[in-house]
């Protein structure tokens, strides 16, 4: 209709209800699907891309040929005890996945706008009433869709009254992140390591805009809750851990949930043909990590598993 206005869109990898560990109460968890780094430890490696991909469980397929026939860009073809696939002329259009009877294919990512989102969380409202909770914004990286994150947060906090919370690793301008906090209650920020060179070669970027960022929230209103990604042998040496608990101490974040790493995404890293790069047997230094935040003067919990 004329002069009607569309309601502003973003791709969307996943919206969970009733989650316990992103925020406080019973929540509804909202994972915008592109992120600026790359971890190496990623539980969601098929939030990394900002657009939808095709994700292939070869262990589910019974090499059928549905899809092969289903597929308008000759993406596939049989090949001895499965399909082999050519991801560079697929366009992620889903024709192959309803024919696949064994669920062996899927396509992650799908456009939604502001409206689909708030009337599907709004659904909840009641839990949330009950429970003190709300809508965690996650990812992936909500930041790296600024103008769509920013029209629903206005629109679950201030015009539907919801609480409403942002898990971000917080690579992005701190312009971008200051413009949300009037809409948010709470800020999950994720701290993963404070030397710079460390942290590129394990994530893929530097961290200098996340620390001025952490530093800039912690002067802030909003509440700050960080989590520290516990991963072995990237941030569970002591040397490591005393350098997180002298800037947390130093700035004045002290609250902050520890997020032991598991290997829980091997499966999806196979489904979308990419390599899980760390030892999957590896555990972290849970407790010593704790007593070292703790030393610091800083609350600690631990928290389920990444
Ligand atoms: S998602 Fe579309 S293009 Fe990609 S393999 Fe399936 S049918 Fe082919
Ligand atoms: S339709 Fe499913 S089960 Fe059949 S070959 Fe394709 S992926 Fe395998």
């Amino acid at each position: 209709m004329a002069g009607q206005k569309t309601a502003p869109a973003g791709i969307i990898f996943d919206i969970q209800h009733f989650s316990l560990h992103d925020g406080p109460g019973i929540r509804s968890t909202v994972f915008f699907k592109g992120c600026p780094l790359a971890c190496r430890w990623c539980g969601n490696p098929e939030s990394q891309r900002q657009e939808a991909q095709l994700m292939y469980f070869t262990q589910l397929c019974a090499a059928c040929g549905n899809c092969v026939k289903a597929c308008p860009n000759h993406a596939m073809s049989l090949a001895a005890g499965g399909v082999r696939f050519n991801p560079s002329p697929c366009t992620a259009c889903g024709a192959c996945v309803p024919g696949c009877l064994r669920g062996a294919r899927k396509v992650s990512g799908k456009r939604l706008d502001v409206r689909e989102i708030s009337d599907e969380v709004r659904q909840h409202w009641r839990i949330f009433q009950q429970s003190g909770g709300g809508v965690t914004v996650s990812g992936g990286e909500p930041l790296a869709q600024r103008d769509f994150l920013l029209a629903l947060l206005m629109e679950l906090h201030d015009e539907a009254g919801l609480s409403t919370c942002l898990d971000t690793c917080a690579k992005a301008p701190w312009p971008v992140l200051e413009r949300m906090l009037p809409h948010l209650d709470l800020v999950l920020l994720d701290i993963k390591h404070i030397d710079d060179e460390k942290h590129r070669e394990w994530t893929g970027s530097g961290n200098a805009d996340i620390l001025f960022n952490a530093r800039k929230l912690a002067g802030s209103r909003c509440a700050v809750l960080v989590r520290v990604p516990l991963i072995p042998g990237f941030n569970d040496a002591d040397a490591e851990l005393y350098d997180i608990a002298d800037f947390l101490a130093e700035t004045g974040l002290k609250r902050v949930e520890i997020m032991p790493c598991h290997a829980l995404g091997l499966g999806k890293y196979r489904a979308l043909g990419k390599v899980y790069s760390l030892p999957v047997t590896a555990k972290p230094r849970v407790p010593e990590a704790v007593d070292i935040l703790k030393g610091a003067g800083i609350e600690v919990e631990v928290h389920s598993m990444i």
